[in-house]
């Protein structure tokens, strides 16, 4: 019994080995030392690129290596020429093998208003760490439409808007968002007077600003950006899904094309519109949503 113990105690005691194995060839930075890629947003937002992993990847090649690298494991071979990589890349999003796609990760500072922030925190696959206004005072930065980015409300969509509306709404529609700005002063006076940072803030806006760090890997955040990029998706939400596609284009490129060729490009059809092609008949429901959907689907194929 004493000496079982005193073995177990040597094996967890020893100091493991490490070995350092260097690259097998020379590496590059994805993002070319650069400490953050930054795309501003609206008049107060932004969202960074701060970091990518693999951040270093063999001369010659993108990030997508390293998919093709955890998707090759299986059967022992490496990384092959850049056009069979490509090929498998364009292989695993058709058919929607993902995990590979889950060794690649991004970490972005985002600067967006709360109703932006309350749309994107529903994406829970992400890690994500917010602005604390309970610690510090919320900053006096309103989002505000442009007068042309006053949309009506669109009758088909219950949703949303993309139509501009009249220009002496759009003004009144701006005044009222003009009353944020008294708004703020009484939440810095109240602030002033001692009322803690977690009760004033509570009065605040929707359209004030917070920030966060989100760390998301590829596939969810490819998941996040056909939702969110997606003309169902709010405008404001959508700048940000533009622009976090820009942003990670030129880190995973292969990649991100196969994700316009097969996702963002692509028309999903359901059983009784491949019914309704391959009989060329009606669609075979009375459900008016689902009519329209299929009629935009026909404008999408040239029907
Ligand atoms: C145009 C649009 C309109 C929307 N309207 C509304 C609305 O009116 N009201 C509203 O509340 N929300 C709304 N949403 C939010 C939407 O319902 C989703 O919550 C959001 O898009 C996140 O999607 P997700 O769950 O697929 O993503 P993520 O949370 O990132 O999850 C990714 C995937 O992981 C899996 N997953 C994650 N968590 C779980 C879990 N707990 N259990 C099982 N599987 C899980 C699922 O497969 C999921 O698709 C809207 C979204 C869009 C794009």
């Amino acid at each position: 019994m004493t000496t079982a113990t005193a073995a177990s105690h040597t094996v967890t005691d020893k100091q493991p080995q490490i070995d350092r194995k260097p690259f097998e060839s020379d590496t590059v930075d994805v993002m070319g030392g650069a400490a953050r890629w930054e795309v501003k947003v609206h008049e107060h937002g932004l969202i960074a690129l701060v970091d990518t992993m693999p951040r270093l990847v063999p001369q010659g090649q993108t990030a997508d290596s390293a998919i093709v690298q955890a998707a090759r494991v299986s059967y022992g071979q490496g990384t092959k020429r850049v056009n069979e990589d490509r090929g498998l890349i364009r292989y695993l999003l058709r058919h929607r093998h993902t995990t590979p796609l889950e060794m690649i990760e991004f970490k972005f500072h985002v600067v967006m208003p709360i109703f932006v922030a309350r749309q994107w925190i529903r994406h829970r696959t992400a890690n994500v760490n917010e602005y604390s206004a309970r610690y510090s005072v919320v900053p006096d930065r309103f989002y505000v439409p442009s007068t042309e980015n006053v949309r009506k409300q669109s009758a088909s969509n219950r949703q949303g808007g993309t139509e501009q509306i009249e220009v002496g709404t759009a003004q009144e529609f701006l005044d009222y968002l003009e009353q944020c700005q008294s708004q703020y002063e009484t939440y810095e006076r109240l602030l002033e007077k001692g009322v803690s940072r977690e009760l004033a803030r509570i009065g605040l806006p929707v359209n004030v600003y917070t920030e966060w760090y989100w760390k998301c890997d590829l596939h969810n955040t490819l998941h996040f950006l056909s939702l969110r990029m997606d003309e169902h998706a709010q405008q404001e939400i959508r700048d940000y899904a533009y622009a976090m596609f820009a942003l990670i284009k030129p880190i995973v490129p292969i990649t991100c094309e196969a994700f316009e060729d097969y996702r963002l490009g692509a028309a999903h059809l359901t059983r009784l519109e491949i019914e309704a092609l391959r009989t060329g008949q009606p669609l075979a429901t009375d459900n008016k949503r689902e009519q329209a959907e299929w009629q935009a689907k026909r404008a999408k194929l040239g029907l």
